[in-house]
């Protein structure tokens, strides 16, 4: 018998399986909501101008190829703690690694936390959470727990239950965060709720894990969205940081992230790099180069920074117009069904409060593709199709 002769068929991607059926599709206007990554009004994909013009800048220095070292380009690295932290801390008490866009940041702090936490190595995520965190920590080797976060009746936050859940977790757990635009539900804490989360979080003697993906992609201020990272330090917390710049810079296929851990001084952020090094070596030696230098052009230089916190918020600024053209269209059809969610949430995605019967008659009946849980991605409606997308959901849902 072959060598693989026992490797099961696993199950097909839930993301691409999206795609597949959408590309089978002929209709001439069907819609694909499934996938997370901006468009622009045309439903194109969007390079910034920005990215454009630091690119030239990379490509005209004409630097050589040589490695990074293990914890890649030290300006990158620099610029994105100063994004993420501003100056909330010390920069010299964080310990940052380049990384493999957040996923890999993600990936990196699951295996710092299994070698060294000292706590309980569970690690709690929201109920529901992104599809591949599960994957990421499990594979890290912690075990992965859900605390309540997502309220099915109110299609918002079960604030009370999140931080019930988290003051009963077991004490110095690891509690991972979305710092703003949650994925999959677009449902955020306010910030009055982010101050009590805190509390509980600390209260419990917990070890805080915020993943950011979408800085500036929320409300179109990088600021803003950085509140609760931000307050959790200001209140004595030491998190750590997965960073992204797919969404912000849209530089998704550069994979271009950052991960950090806040330490209580420069002489543990030292002793901790030396063990992210350490950690990084075997498992991709170092990070590529060129989607950093990029960031880095834009973060590093003023004028182009000014230029990309405006373009950031523009993509956040059109999801957000979309989301109040889809609820209007929705209301102008007569539809009985409160929408308010629809604008209420922030962020690449919304939730609709579909269930997988209507998500699926989306499908079939009005070629509207996005994932079964009800998850639309607000990146891919544009003028054009929300009225046709409006008609749809009133179709299924009325
Ligand atoms: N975390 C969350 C919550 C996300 O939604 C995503 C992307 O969809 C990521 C992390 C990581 O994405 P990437 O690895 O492309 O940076």
């Amino acid at each position: 018998a072959s060598t693989w002769a026992n490797v099961p068929q696993g199950p097909p991607d839930a993301i691409l399986g999206i795609t597949e059926a959408f590309k089978k599709d002929s209709h001439p206007k069907k819609i694909n909501l499934g996938v997370g990554a901006y468009r622009d009004d045309a439903g194109k994909p969007y390079v910034l101008p920005s990215v454009r013009t630091a690119e030239q800048k990379v490509v005209d220095a004409r630097l050589d190829k040589e490695y990074a070292g293990i914890t890649g380009v030290p300006s990158f690295v620099s610029s994105a703690i100063k994004l993420a932290y501003a100056d909330s801390l010390d920069p010299s008490r964080v310990s940052a690694t380049q990384s493999i866009s957040g996923t890999g940041a993600l990936r990196i702090g699951g295996a710092f936390l299994q070698r060294f936490y000292p706590g309980v190595k569970t690690v709690y995520i929201p109920n529901p959470s992104w599809a591949n965190h599960t994957a990421v920590f499990s594979d890290s080797g912690l075990k992965v727990e859900k605390y309540r976060y997502y309220n099915k009746e109110t299609i918002g936050l079960d604030f009370e239950g999140m931080v019930e859940d988290i003051k009963n977790m077991p004490k110095g757990s690891i509690v991972l965060l979305h710092a703003c635009a949650h994925n999959p539900t677009g449902v955020d804490p306010t910030q009055e709720q982010w101050r009590a989360i805190s509390d509980a979080v600390k209260e419990g003697g917990h070890f805080p894990f915020f993943d950011m993906a979408y800085q500036g992609f929320a409300s179109g201020d990088t600021d803003r969205d950085a509140f609760a990272l931000r307050h959790f330090i200001k209140e004595g917390h030491n998190p750590c940081l997965a960073q992204s710049f797919a969404k912000n810079m849209g530089l998704y296929g550069e994979r271009v992230g950052a991960f950090s851990i806040v330490t209580a001084s420069p002489e543990e952020a030292a002793r901790v790099a030396s063990q992210v090094k350490i950690l990084v070596r075997p498992l991709y030696s170092n990070p590529p180069v060129h989607g950093a230098r990029v960031a880095s052009a834009i973060l590093g230089d003023a004028q182009l920074n000014a230029q990309w916190l405006a373009e950031v918020k523009a993509m956040a600024d059109r999801i957000i117009d979309m989301r109040k053209l889809l609820k209007l269209n929705l209301e102008r059809l007569g539809s009985r069904r409160d929408w308010s969610h629809i604008t209420s949430q922030i962020g690449m995605f919304a939730y609709t409060g579909l269930g997988p019967e209507q998500m699926e008659l989306l499908a079939k009946e009005h070629s509207v593709y996005a994932t079964k849980d009800g998850r639309i991605s607000v990146a891919g409606i544009t003028t054009g199709n929300v009225q046709r997308l409006a008609e749809a959901i009133h179709a299924v849902t009325g």
